[in-house]
């Protein structure tokens, strides 16, 4: 299995899991483009959207929508880009969603961890 996501998955790859469920898993991307830069991937090996079957894109954006609520809260975003990446323009090629935040103000851009902490604390 040379998958990368599918070894995050296995938990033979450390990730920042911000959420996780039995079809899904959530964690922050390792290269932010931004403080919150988050992937939401299934937990079965998809390639891209042609794979994909619709229950789970559902519940990907079931989980994007409770991440853009929690991300409100504990990173206090002012909006919110979902992405997706297909063929070329794909470099990891198991389904993803990205989730990029917008600030109004300019941010300094923080280690991921120090992020994941501010979206773990209660
Ligand atoms: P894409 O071009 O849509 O395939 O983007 C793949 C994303 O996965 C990039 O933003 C990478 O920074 C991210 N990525 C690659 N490896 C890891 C990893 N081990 N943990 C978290 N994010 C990763
Ligand atoms: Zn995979």
């Amino acid at each position: 299995m040379e998958c990368i996501f599918c070894k995050i998955i296995n938990e033979e790859i450390p990730s920042y899991t911000i959420y996780e469920d039995d079809k899904v898993k959530a964690f922050l991307d390792i290269e932010p483009d931004v403080n919150g830069h988050t992937l939401i991937i299934p937990k079965k090996h998809y390639t891209d959207i042609s794979d994909l079957d619709n229950e789970t894109l559902t519940h990907i954006f079931d989980v994007a929508r409770y991440l853009k609520s929690l991300m409100e809260t504990k990173l206090q975003i002012d909006g919110l880009t979902l992405v997706q990446n297909n063929g070329d323009v794909q470099e990891v090629k198991h389904f993803h969603l990205h989730l990029k935040p917008h600030y109004q103000e300019e941010q300094v851009l923080l280690p991921v961890e120090d992020v994941y902490e501010k979206l773990k604390e209660s």
